[in-house]
């Protein structure tokens, strides 16, 4: 490496180069359920569509009810928090799987 590559800016990642580096060990059954019923109701204009990190919650065109990715979850807790009907029951993955960061 030379001295203009060394002193160049380092690439600056976006969230979907940093995502792509998450490596994953998907439980076969999922540790979030939703309870759609409250979700019909939802008084925080559907922000689990919007504030997960991970897109794990979606609203599929013409459908009520929120389909949940629940292998994409970083396990950050956010959703727990921003969905104050408490429509979401999150659990932690069984032992072992769920998402495997590098460091920690
Ligand atoms: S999970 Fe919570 S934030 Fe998402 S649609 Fe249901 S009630 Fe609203
Ligand atoms: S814990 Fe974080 S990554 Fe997982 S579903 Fe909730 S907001 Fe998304």
């Amino acid at each position: 490496m030379n001295i203009e590559e060394a002193l160049k800016e380092p690439k600056k990642l976006t969230l979907e180069d940093k995502l792509f580096t998450v490596k994953y060990n998907p439980a076969k059954e999922s540790h979030i359920k939703v309870d759609n019923e409250i979700c019909k109701k939802c008084t925080t204009n559907r922000i689990c569509l919007t504030i997960c990190p991970a897109k794990v919650y979606e609203l599929e065109e013409g459908h009520t009810e929120v389909h949940v990715s629940f292998e994409n979850c970083l396990e950050c807790g956010t959703c727990r928090v921003a969905c104050t009907d408490n429509a979401i029951d999150w659990r932690c993955p069984q032992g072992g799987m769920g998402v495997c960061y590098r460091f920690g």
